[in-house]
């Protein structure tokens, strides 16, 4: 069978021929529709972030994915079941993690990622995986499976933004999502019509036209320039924000977010930076999280029940933002296309077999 592995920090990645995987028992084989692209494959191609299986130079690339059961072996799936697989899988056996159904809670060490640390991942004509890691979608939603993956990043960190608030009257009326692009806007879209948060904002960089400032803008959003306007000054009454949600991978807007938050808010950071030195005012920063109750937090990755949340909020965003989020799907001729950066790509998809 044919997949698409890179040998991270190495070059561009390629189609290679690889044996058709055998179902283990618990395990069921499963033909790819499609595998989404995002921001971490980037930088898994860079080089900057995961690593091959252990002894091997190329991984296989993917992690947002969406298929159809070829061969439900001896599991419970049944042949033609459309499922989307979550990304974690243990190492040696099972864990502690993995049997509590919290593997996105395991540290370092204790967990593999498919397409991203130590495990290949998805973007092969054929892959398996046991069936607990199966999530059973409906058909209507297949060919937009490969989204599900990156919503479910999202219910977890709201689900932990709201859980650090939870000890209190908490109802977050302004929000700003750092950050346009795929994970940042599709949050954006999770805000508006999932959340149903009143005011909503989106940090980037770029001039108008741009397509992501449209969305932002067809969302009912506000678009703010992070070469104007300071994190700190998004405006919301000037009283600042109930909830920020990073998605840039920018150091500084950790720090940042602290100081636009509005007593009592939460910031929840998803970037994956690079390491870097800069100065900041550590006593600013202490002294805002304690006077004004303010909550700080990172999170990665997802389990099962986010997947099973991001269903529900996937059938709830409106058709003509898939339409417009989703800016290209390629066959495997044109996959090298998948992988463009530019201005006008937002969502983009590897597509291994027609929906
Ligand atoms: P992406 O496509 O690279 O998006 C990052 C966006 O942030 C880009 O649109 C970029 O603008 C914008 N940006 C960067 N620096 C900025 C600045 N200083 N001011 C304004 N805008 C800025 O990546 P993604 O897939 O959306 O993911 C976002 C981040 O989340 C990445 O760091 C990724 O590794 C991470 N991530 C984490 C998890 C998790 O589980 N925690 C899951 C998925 C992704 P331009 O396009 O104009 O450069
Ligand atoms: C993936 C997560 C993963 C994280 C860190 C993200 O792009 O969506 O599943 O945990 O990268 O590797
Ligand atoms: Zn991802």
């Amino acid at each position: 069978m044919k997949a698409i592995a890179v040998e991270p920090g190495g070059g561009e990645p390629v189609v290679v021929e690889r044996p058709r995987p055998e179902p283990a028992p618990g395990e069921a084989l499963v033909r790819t529709l499609r595998v989404g692209v995002d921001g971490t494959d980037h930088e898994v191609i860079a080089g900057n972030h995961g690593k091959p299986p252990e002894g091997e130079d190329q991984l296989i690339l993917g992690h947002e994915a969406v298929g159809v059961v070829d061969d439900p072996n001896d599991t419970d799936l049944e042949a033609g079941q459309y499922v989307v697989p979550t990304v974690r899988r243990p190492p040696n056996g099972t864990n502690e993690y993995f049997d509590r159904g919290e593997a996105d809670m395991a540290p370092d060490g204790e967990y593999l990622e498919r397409g991203i640390v130590g495990a290949h991942g998805f973007m092969s004509e054929y892959f398996t995986s046991p069936a607990a890691d199966l999530v059973p979608i409906d058909e209507s939603l297949a060919h937009l499976g490969f989204l599900i993956e990156p919503i479910s990043i999202s219910e977890k960190a709201i689900e932990h933004a709201v859980a650090s608030r939870s000890a209190f009257e908490w109802e977050p009326e302004s929000a700003t999502v750092l950050g346009n692009g795929s994970l940042g806007l599709i949050t954006l879209a999770m805000f508006e019509h999932v959340l149903e948060i009143d005011r909503n904002y989106c940090l980037g960089r770029r001039d108008r036209p741009d397509p992501t400032i449209d969305l932002i803008d067809e969302l009912g959003a506000t678009y703010v320039d992070s070469r104007e306007t300071p994190v700190a000054a998004i405006p919301a009454d000037y009283e600042g924000m109930d909830l920020v949600y990073e998605a840039t991978g920018y150091a500084r807007h950790a720090v940042e977010t602290v100081d636009a938050l509005a007593p009592n808010g939460v910031g929840v950071l998803l970037g994956v930076p690079e390491p870097w030195e800069f100065e900041f005012d550590g006593g600013q920063l202490h002294r805002e999280l304690v006077l004004h109750n303010k909550a700080l937090l990172g999170t990665v990755n997802s389990n099962r029940g986010h997947f099973e949340s991001a269903i529900d909020s996937l059938s709830q965003l409106p058709e003509w933002f898939t339409d417009d989020f989703v800016t290209g799907v390629y066959s495997l001729d044109s996959f090298h296309e998948a992988f463009n950066t530019g201005d006008d790509v937002i969502k983009t998809a590897v597509e291994f077999d027609r929906v």
